[in-house]
């Protein structure tokens, strides 16, 4: 895992950054069976902020082809829901925020 933090933007960045394994084999998102990985797209995700950087996640995810669903499926990824641009702890975060305020609306 790589990390770089931006300071040319405000707040400053911090970029995390996956990269999956060429060699390695990944379950197929249709049907499980572990496939060696075709190719891999970048992808990026926001991340809570850390400390008062915003983070983000950029990930190599890796495309399987597989025997029985053809190419190009997209791996999915463990922190985050299918075609989410957010994690899932931010999404979470960002969900209690919104409880919250309707809380205080209803009171
Ligand atoms: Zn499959």
């Amino acid at each position: 895992m790589d990390q770089d933090l931006d300071t040319s933007t405000q707040p400053h960045q911090l970029h995390l950054e996956v990269a999956g394994d060429r060699g390695a084999r990944y379950p197929c998102p249709q049907c499980a069976a572990l496939c060696p990985a075709h190719d891999f797209s970048e992808k990026r995700w926001r991340h809570l902020n850390f400390f008062q950087h915003e983070c983000y996640i950029t990930a190599s995810v890796p495309r399987v082809t597989g025997p029985e669903h053809g190419g190009g499926h997209l791996v999915e990824v463990p922190w985050a829901r299918k075609g989410s641009a957010f994690t899932l702890v931010f999404e979470k975060a960002a969900l209690a925020l919104v409880v919250e305020s309707h809380k205080v609306v209803l009171r």
